[in-house]
């Protein structure tokens, strides 16, 4: 078939390239590793979409930026709305910080509450183009999410592997659109690798991170958001959370894509945050490790969406963040957890942990100098809040927030008000 916009998919490591209908998902001379890269023809691309257009354009959704996409043009698309989530400029946070100008991305608004879901997106897409009857993914919780949401949307079926410690919520949504779902006793990594046998063995469309190329096009659609919603300004800096390091490679592709096509005359500083517990790429860039020899680490975090213990994109990830002159900054729980109840009161932007983590980022790298005061940077939050309701509530027992119960007669209401407001 061949899509006009795609040159080719070129191998991360060892530069191979493939036409798109030659190889659905990896370079296969490496085992698992040769994750591929969608190459684009920019100048076909360019002389037929325009900022202009865009302007005028009255899809609210990734699919504003199809021509930018590795899906065909008549191809159809989930009718669920992804993506064109809200940049809100947060001035009483960057008050705060001592900062000019931050501006925070919230895909919690996204149709399943996390940013998964442009990936899923065009996994839909692509499996339909292939014709494929089941689509699979193993997932710490979201991606799960997303995919079963989506697959609701167009009535495809799915199976969806995840840790039996999954938080509640994002097991339910699963349960709820339908999936067959496989807890899977053991890490997010042993759920991985299962899915991976059973994808294999069954013939299922596999949508699994860091294996399918085309999840890193859906997730970078956040860039063209950004730099959209900024009149075609970047920002300098970029903070977003890491696990398996796909969302942070998207954001790479992103503005890499807007660069090549002269829409953005500068590409961000890429800052990515990871958990203290699961901190494989800090580890790595910090020592200057190879991704590809160091071994997988034990990973355990509260904000479970970025509990990974071999990042499956950690060459994108790591490309990422080098080749924009950014840093992987690590976070404590703790400090994911403060950084939950800061972003929430101060934006009114409620996170999970990994999409609160992305703030514990910046705020620890204007406490350690990593950050200019004078930059603009973005945060992008990447989960919403109620997906874990749990650490949500943790959270606010570190700050002393309880509530206050009270008999329902006027008398008592007096001393229970005193307990939370002056009154005289
Ligand atoms: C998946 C996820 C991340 C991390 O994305 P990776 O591609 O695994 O690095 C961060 N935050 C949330 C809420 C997620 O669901
Ligand atoms: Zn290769």
């Amino acid at each position: 078939m061949g899509l006009k916009q795609i040159k080719n998919l070129k191998c991360v490591l060892c530069g191979k390239k493939y036409h798109p209908d030659e190889v659905d998902y990896i370079c296969p001379d490496h085992d698992n590793d040769g994750v591929l890269d969608v190459q684009y023809d920019y100048e076909y691309i360019g002389s037929r979409f325009k900022k202009s257009s865009l302007a005028s354009s009255q899809e609210m959704s990734i699919w504003r930026y199809k021509p930018l996409l590795p899906v065909g043009i008549d191809s159809r698309v989930p009718p669920l709305s992804v993506g064109w989530t809200p940049l809100y400029q947060a001035d009483r946070l960057a008050a705060e910080l001592g900062i000019a100008k931050l501006w925070v991305k919230d895909d919690g608004r996204q149709p399943t509450a996390s940013f998964k879901d442009r990936a899923s997106a065009i996994a839909i897409v692509k499996a339909e183009e292939k014709g494929a009857d089941i689509i699979t993914t193993a997932s710490t919780g979201n991606a799960a999410a997303a995919l079963s949401g989506l697959c609701a949307s167009l009535n495809k079926p799915n199976v969806i592997f995840v840790p039996e410690s999954a938080p509640q919520a994002k097991i339910t949504q699963l349960l709820v659109f339908g999936s067959k779902v496989i807890l899977v006793k053991g890490s997010y990594d042993d759920a991985y690798d299962l899915c991976m046998v059973a994808a294999q063995k069954y013939g299922w469309y596999n949508r699994n991170t860091g294996y399918n190329p085309y999840m890193t096009e859906g997730k970078k659609t956040v860039a063209f958001e950004i730099c959209e919603q900024l009149n075609w300004n970047s920002p300098d800096r970029v903070f977003v959370s890491v696990g398996d390091g796909c969302i942070i490679g998207g954001v790479h592709k992103g503005f890499k894509d807007l660069m090549a096509l002269g829409w953005i005359d500068k590409i961000p500083k890429i800052m990515g945050v990871q958990a203290e517990g699961s901190s494989y790429l800090y580890q790595a860039w910090k020592g200057n490790e190879n991704v590809l020899t160091k071994p997988a680490i034990d990973a355990a975090t509260i904000a479970d969406s970025i509990s990974a213990g071999l990042p499956r994109d950690r060459i994108k990830a790591m490309n990422a963040v080098k080749q924009t002159n950014g840093a992987f900054v690590c976070v404590s729980d703790k400090e994911i957890l403060a950084a939950l109840i800061k972003l929430a009161r101060g934006s009114g932007v409620f996170g999970e942990p990994a999409g609160a983590a992305a703030y514990a980022g910046l705020i620890k790298s204007l406490n350690t100098d990593l950050v200019g005061r004078d930059e603009t940077i973005v945060v992008i939050n990447t989960g919403n809040g109620l997906k874990d309701i749990n650490s949500a509530l943790k959270a606010t027992k570190t700050v002393g927030s309880e509530p206050v119960v009270v008999e329902p007669r006027p008398e008592a209401l007096d001393k229970a008000i005193r307990k939370l407001v002056p009154v005289q």
